[in-house]
């Protein structure tokens, strides 16, 4: 079983997300009962996912004496933006190595998490487009310890094993909420990018008995061989870590199916997601992450891959702020 209070966890989020139903989107398409985990509800700036993993990596900064905060991520990153408000919070400073998907787009480059960023007094240092993320974590590590800093680098998406323990314990979390609804042998929804709320989530659900469950990760990325290895690899790397067994492998299910050209590329399954969601149940998604799982669910749903007398559970990470740097995408 997990344990959580083995490992010094800072409370950032608001715990337990709600868990709710969304009957009218249900009626409107034919099925049966579909539940939403709402992760976008964590509180922290916006909240998302993104705060889960950081309870259980800034405790860790802070048993290390870090002073500062490196991550990175996209210029529209909402893992960015919540850790650039997490570190203020706890008063480090914060330091992130953006991609500059979009040069020529400025409404992107200033607007939504960018916006956001900078608001919480993060630093922000683009690198272009395809260029080594890594090596520019690895180069701002070196100079802030050559300028007498101590820096704690988060990677990408939060996505190590540390991090992945926050979507584990969120596991043992939604187990509770939708046994207490009987939804216990669902189909479970999630973008899936850096990997670790689905590893995360597997090993979660996994501890707290939940055999009957499947978790279907619709890419944002990568394709769904890519995604399958990455995930299985870090939930494996998670699960030694916490003294677990994982799940089968054959329990990582990854649909590459709806990326459409690339990360954070808008698709026309994408925005019709947005819209449906908007319109039938005031609730927003996002156009890299969950409008793309959303529009997984949809699909899968019409195909029937979902029969129709087992529940779907949609979970909501979050990552509305980045509908304002896509303006241009949902003007009429
Ligand atoms: C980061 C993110 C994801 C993907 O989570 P990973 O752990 O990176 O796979 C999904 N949705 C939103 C809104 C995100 O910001």
């Amino acid at each position: 079983m997990i344990d959580p209070k083995r490992y010094p966890r800072q409370g950032l989020a608001q715990l337990p997300t709600p868990f709710e139903r969304l009957n009218r989107l249900a009626g409107r398409l034919g099925a049966g009962e579909i539940w939403i985990k709402r992760d976008d509800l964590t509180g922290l700036a916006f909240g998302g996912n993104k705060t889960r993993k950081l309870e259980f990596l800034i405790a860790d900064a802070k048993r290390q004496g870090a002073t500062v905060i490196v991550t990175a991520g996209g210029m529209q990153s909402n893992h960015v933006r919540q850790t650039a408000a997490a570190a203020a919070k706890l008063g480090f400073a914060c330091e992130a190595v953006v991609e500059d998907l979009r040069p020529e787009d400025a409404t992107y480059n200033e607007s939504g998490n960018a916006l956001l960023d900078r608001l919480f007094g993060a630093k922000l240092r683009p690198i272009e487009k395809g260029g080594d993320v890594e090596a520019a974590l690895g180069e701002a590590e070196e100079r802030l310890k050559a300028d007498g800093e101590k820096p704690y680098v988060i990677p990408v998406g939060g996505s190590n094993p540390l991090g992945a323990l926050g979507y584990a314990v969120a596991g043992i979390e939604l187990a509770e909420q939708m046994r207490a609804v009987g939804a216990d042998r669902a189909r479970i929804y999630v973008a899936t990018g850096s990997g670790g709320t689905q590893a995360g989530l597997l090993l979660g659900l996994h501890a707290a008995g939940m055999t009957g469950v499947t978790v279907e990760g619709i890419c944002v990325s990568r394709d769904g061989d890519a995604q399958r290895a990455l995930v299985t690899e870090l939930m494996q790397e998670t699960a030694r870590f916490l003294k677990l067994d994982p799940p089968p492998a054959d329990a990582v299910r990854c649909d590459g199916g709806f990326v459409g050209p690339g990360y954070g590329e808008e698709t026309d399954e994408m925005k019709s997601a947005v819209h449906l969601l908007a319109g039938t149940e005031g609730v927003l998604l996002d156009p890299v992450y969950s409008g793309k799982a959303m529009a997984g669910l949809l699909a899968h749903v019409s195909a029937r891959k979902a029969a129709r007398d087992q529940p779907v559970v949609f979970l909501h990470t979050g990552g509305q702020p980045a509908l304002f740097a896509y303006q241009g995408t949902f003007a009429a």
